[in-house]
């Protein structure tokens, strides 16, 4: 490969989701170019004209978008440059490393099953024929690969990879109706873009020999090839849907966050000795290709809740209190004005035994209820006069507090109970229950600042003046 400035590319073929292999991928080469300085590119292979709908490319620009991988140039579409594909078939046939080939389909038919019983690929007559025998029918065009020798594959993550030529038949370039084939499209687009670096699910690693032969053909020079294991679920077979998610989007709706999916994502089939836990920049520095491991990696959802539990603990409040509320909006929880603000306070009371965003907006739910609470029934059974009593006391005890800090409260609470000569236990979960109205809540210090004063002494007063 030429000394010059490395160039990655993802190239997704629009299927109206978008795999967590490809965000794999993208990352991969996202994390490549920036180690290694270059760039990351993007292509749409969106040639499958039913596929490829307008909502079916954003899929993927959504998902890398939310991911924070998106491209470093104007992305390209495959479709519109079949003028080029067929100009670089111009160019193999005047360079004699493509021909024309003319059997009509009996006669590939024939060839076919004639190979089949020789044990053989298709050969067509028409590799040495003389141009000038041409017959006035449809062709196709064909590479004129070599027949013999093997053509080698040097993959950066697989290693040497040998295919025999004489198992390669003469792949196609163009069909009868001039459309170019896939082959030929990725390695002209790929020579054009000026990737050096093709980073890709190794399902691919067989059309690495055959692109290799076109790129040969044209006298390019070849990239270099690093081919991915493909992602399994946790029972060891290729992730799909019944592994419970499979796509960018099943991910973020689970509540995932996108550097916790970097994070993980990076982690799967690559990895920096035995970090679990590292930032982009750290994963920037350290990546390289060359450490890629070629066995399949394996999804393992406890790793995934507890690195996305660890960047729920790091995010900033206020972007996972938009999270948060989109959760609930989707519950038909009804949000008013005012409660965002509510969430964004509860948080970071919450937060720590969180690993999803749903996770966290259960336990923001107490904060979110709305006066006078209804108390559980076991909680309004032990509402007993000397619990009412008691709690009155302590009402009291709070709503002197000079600071309503978790601190202050704790002292409070522990004082109040020395006082009453009991244990906290003996009227904490009670208190608790009026706070949250049964709702999972945090320590009651945390629950009562995360509420407020004015709403944590509303909420007991509600209580207090409940009819027994
Ligand atoms: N379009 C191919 C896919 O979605 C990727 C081709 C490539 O990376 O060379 O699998």
């Amino acid at each position: 490969m030429p000394d010059r400035p490395v160039r990655t590319r993802i190239a997704p073929s629009p299927t109206g989701m978008m795999h967590i292999g490809t965000a794999r991928t993208a990352l991969f080469n996202w994390l490549y170019a920036r180690h290694t300085g270059g760039k990351f590119l993007m292509r749409i292979e969106d040639t499958d004209r039913e596929r490829s709908t307008e909502e079916a490319v954003q899929v993927i620009f959504d998902g890398l978008k939310w991911l924070g991988l998106e491209a470093d140039e104007e992305p390209v579409f495959q479709f519109v440059r079949a003028d080029r594909h067929r100009e670089a078939v111009d160019d193999l046939l005047a360079r004699g490393a493509a021909y024309r080939d003319y059997m009509t389909p009996e006669e590939l038919e024939a060839e076919r099953e004639l190979a089949r019983a020789e044990g053989r690929v298709v050969r067509s007559p028409w590799r040495d024929a003389s141009p000038n025998d041409a017959p006035d029918r449809p062709f196709v065009v064909r590479l004129k690969a070599p027949q013999d020798g093997e053509t080698l594959v040097q993959d950066a993550v697989k290693g040497e990879v040998r295919f025999q030529n004489s198992h390669l038949d003469d792949l196609i370039l163009l069909r009868t109706d001039g459309t170019p084939t896939y082959n030929l499209a990725v390695v002209v687009d790929d020579h054009d873009m000026g990737i050096t670096h093709v980073i890709r699910g190794d399902d691919h690693l067989n059309n690495a020999a055959r692109q290799t032969l076109i790129y040969q053909g044209l006298g390019w020079d070849v990239p270099v090839w690093a081919h991915l294991p493909l992602i399994h679920g946790p029972d060891g077979a290729k992730l799909s849907k019944r592994h419970g998610a499979q796509s960018v989007t099943d991910f973020e709706a689970m509540g995932y966050l996108p550097e916790t999916m970097r994070n993980y994502l990076a982690k799967l089939g690559w990895g920096h000795g035995d970090d679990e836990i590292f930032s982009d920049e750290q994963a920037i520095a350290w990546f390289d290709i060359v450490d890629v491991v070629s066995a399949p990696a394996r999804l393992d959802w406890a790793k995934l809740n507890h690195l996305n539990n660890h960047y729920i603990r790091q995010a900033e409040p206020v972007r996972l209190a938009g999270l948060v509320e989109k959760v609930l909006a989707s519950r038909d929880w009804p949000l008013e004005a005012g409660d965002i603000a509510v969430i964004e306070r509860t948080i970071p009371f919450v937060r720590d035994g969180a690993k999803t965003i749903p996770e966290l907006a259960d336990a923001v739910v107490f904060a979110l209820k709305r006066r006078p609470l209804e108390l559980p029934e076991k909680a309004q059974a032990a509402m007993t006069e000397e619990m009412l009593a008691r709690l009155s006391r302590l009402r009291e005890a709070l709503g002197a507090l000079p600071h309503w800090d978790v601190r202050d409260l704790e002292a409070a609470i522990r004082a109040f109970a020395e006082r009453e000569g009991v244990g906290i236990g003996k009227f904490g979960p009670q208190l608790r229950a009026v706070l949250s109205g049964g709702a999972p809540a945090p320590d009651l210090a945390g629950a009562m600042v995360a509420l407020t004063r004015e709403e944590s002494l509303g909420r007991l007063d509600d209580a207090l003046s409940r009819p027994a």
